[in-house]
């Protein structure tokens, strides 16, 4: 499954402004020089600003809500916000262009927010195209045509050129296209909204946008939970603040730090935040993103999901090929780095590069490898963990699988790491503070 996003903010769009992009080429440039980057060299100045941070070398995104997730042979569509219109852009450019393509589009609920790229989606314009429109509450098809409405809106719903079949789901249901299940259950929101549970083989993506959990107690949770329980990603509605979220009671939204509550008991191995305040800068966003990885470092456990903010073009591949990813956290101090998916030969530069980027700025430190997530290695995974030792202080192996033990043991490679079970285990007191 392949999950791409097109519109991540909330309430309303919110295009980045001029100053904006000022700041951002004040930072990018102060930084260039206090690194030394050659600024004559198109090749240096392309390798820094990829290493920026997000809110840095571009923008988190000012479209709301839009997100596909596509396989070999479906196309399914969450939530016509106005990233939708630049989904549709890029369909045009495909069958859909031609009249011969088919996609599921299923909602969440009709905020607005949720709706308005719909008259803007070119390839319902488009003869020969068809669509199924999955929704729970029964008057989504009223509202996308009163949305288009001739006092409103120059082109009206009748007269679009492709072929629409509304399909309504039972609460809690569950609906088999191909060999995707799409589940969903009720979230507390003003007129309710639905989340969607994507399930594929073993790949699960859970898109839960627009929900409030008034009540924190484990009971009240446990619903959730159930239905969040394992994901590969949750997609999790993370507008406000914490402080935000217990002042605006009843406007619907949750925050970060409960998603990241919610994500540890449920087993989630990577948290998407999403849904973000429309006031909310991309600085603020990303140092969210931070303040949630943080957090997760200081419960008792140490259970380290990965945390990731959505922006707009982002993807994220669950085709069990390709889809290692590492990451990094800071725990008492000292340095983490999450590993995800498949540690094999298309992923030793990536890691490289996360080595080289630690091993600079913490000369000194152990650093240290949480394999959680990690789905397997191969023995280029092995070699590149070896060659690893050379860049950095030291390294300490944390959380490894029976499956990624037995390839080190049978690489004849154990001997040469130092392997605790968790990350309680690892002799903190030991270490070089931070510089
Ligand atoms: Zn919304
Ligand atoms: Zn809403």
């Amino acid at each position: 499954m392949k999950l791409k996003f097109w519109g991540v903010r909330g309430s309303i769009p919110s295009p980045l402004l001029s100053s904006f992009i000022n700041e951002k080429l004040i930072v990018a440039l102060t930084e260039a020089g206090r690194a030394g980057i050659d600024l004559h060299s198109p090749t240096a100045v392309e390798a820094f600003i990829a290493g920026l941070s997000p809110a840095v070398n571009g923008t988190i995104g000012g479209n709301t809500t839009c997100l596909t997730i596509e396989t070999d042979d479906r196309l399914i569509i969450f939530d016509a916000g106005s990233g939708m219109r630049e989904l549709g852009r890029h369909l045009m450019m495909r069958e859909f262009g031609q009249g011969r393509g088919h996609a599921a589009i299923f909602f969440t609920h009709t905020h607005w927010d949720h709706i308005q790229g719909f008259p803007f989606f070119v390839p319902a314009f488009i003869e020969g195209n068809t669509f199924d429109v999955y929704h729970v509450h029964p008057h989504v098809p009223q509202v996308l045509t009163e949305q288009m409405d001739s006092r409103v809106f120059p082109a009206q719903f009748s007269a679009l050129g492709a072929t629409f079949r509304f399909h309504q789901l039972p609460v809690g249901g569950t609906v088999t296209l191909g060999d995707l299940e799409v589940a969903n259950i009720e979230l507390e929101h003003p007129g309710k909204s639905y989340a969607y549970r994507v399930k594929r083989d073993d790949d699960i993506i859970v898109l839960a946008t627009d929900g409030e959990y008034k009540r924190l107690d484990h009971p009240a949770l446990k619903r959730y939970i159930d239905f969040y329980r394992d994901a590969d990603v949750l997609i999790f509605d993370a507008q406000f603040s914490v402080r935000e979220a217990i002042i605006k009671q009843d406007w619907g939204h949750s925050s970060a730090l409960i998603g990241a509550d919610i994500a540890r008991a449920a087993k989630v191995k990577r948290l998407v935040l999403f849904h973000h305040d429309p006031a909310s800068s991309d600085e603020e966003i990303v140092a969210i993103m931070n303040q949630t990885r943080e957090y997760l470092t200081h419960h008792h456990r140490r259970s380290l999901v990965m945390v990731d903010v959505a922006r707009e073009g982002w993807e994220i591949n669950l085709n069990r090929n390709g889809n290692f990813d590492v990451q990094q956290v800071n725990v008492d101090g000292m340095v983490c780095l999450n590993l995800l998916g498949q540690f094999d030969a298309r992923a030793t530069e990536a890691f490289t590069r996360a080595i080289l980027a630690v091993g600079q700025s913490h000369h000194n430190q152990t650093i240290v490898l949480n394999m959680e997530n990690l789905a397997e290695i191969s023995v280029a995974g092995v070699r590149a963990l070896l060659e690893a030792r050379s860049n950095v202080y030291g390294i300490a192996i944390v959380n490894v699988p029976s499956n990624i033990y037995r390839v080190m043991e049978l690489s004849g490679t154990l001997d040469f790491f130092a392997i605790y079970p968790t990350l309680n285990d690892v002799p903190w007191k030991g270490a070089t503070p931070e510089g």
